[in-house]
């Protein structure tokens, strides 16, 4: 069983880093209702993503929910998506940098590199298998919550920490450009 009073567990916390489990009984009520308040949770915290480790749950579940918003206008509108036990089948050869930031690490953005296109496989929350193609924004969602399934945080991914920013100067940069 879960707490259902769902907290975000900050960097440096060790669950962040534990390679998250597979998910056996997508019907479970533990699971359908962890999915629940889950998905609840994301939408309370205006995040584009979130992965269960992130609230203490070592299991491989995550959601994205990317839809526009200040920091990030040009945003794809999704429904919220839940993604169980998760695969990446294929990465495009080109790679772009990003700003990213991370409900787990407030007010720090860095520029990330990711695959501009993947092709993933996974359940759904009716335990469907999905099998689809993800490019830009989506795409760099889809692996960033993949990391946090392995243990990763997306500043492991920075290749130059002048590429680091509190949340505050990069609003400031992004509203001047
Ligand atoms: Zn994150």
């Amino acid at each position: 069983m879960y707490d259902k009073n769902l907290q975000i567990l900050l960097l440096g916390n060790p669950t962040l880093r534990k390679i998250a489990q597979p998910v056996v009984d997508i019907a479970s009520n533990h699971t359908q209702s962890f999915l629940k308040d889950l998905l609840q949770f994301v939408n309370d915290q205006n995040g584009m993503g979130i992965a269960a480790p992130q609230v203490g749950i070592s299991e491989r579940i995550f959601i994205m929910c990317s839809k526009p918003n200040s920091r990030y206008p040009y945003a794809p509108e999704m429904e919220p998506t839940v993604v169980i036990n998760p695969e990446i089948t294929w990465f495009s050869p080109e790679a772009k940098k990003g700003w990213e930031g991370c409900l787990s690490v407030p007010g720090v953005r860095a520029l990330v590199p990711r695959h501009t296109s993947i092709k993933v496989r996974f359940l759904s929350q009716l335990g469907d298998v999905i099998e689809t193609e993800y490019s830009g924004f989506l795409a760099r969602i889809f692996q960033h919550e993949f990391d946090h399934l392995q243990g990763k945080v997306f500043l492991d991914r920075v290749e130059n920490s002048l590429e680091i920013m509190m949340e505050q100067e990069w609003l400031k940069m992004i509203n001047q450009s």
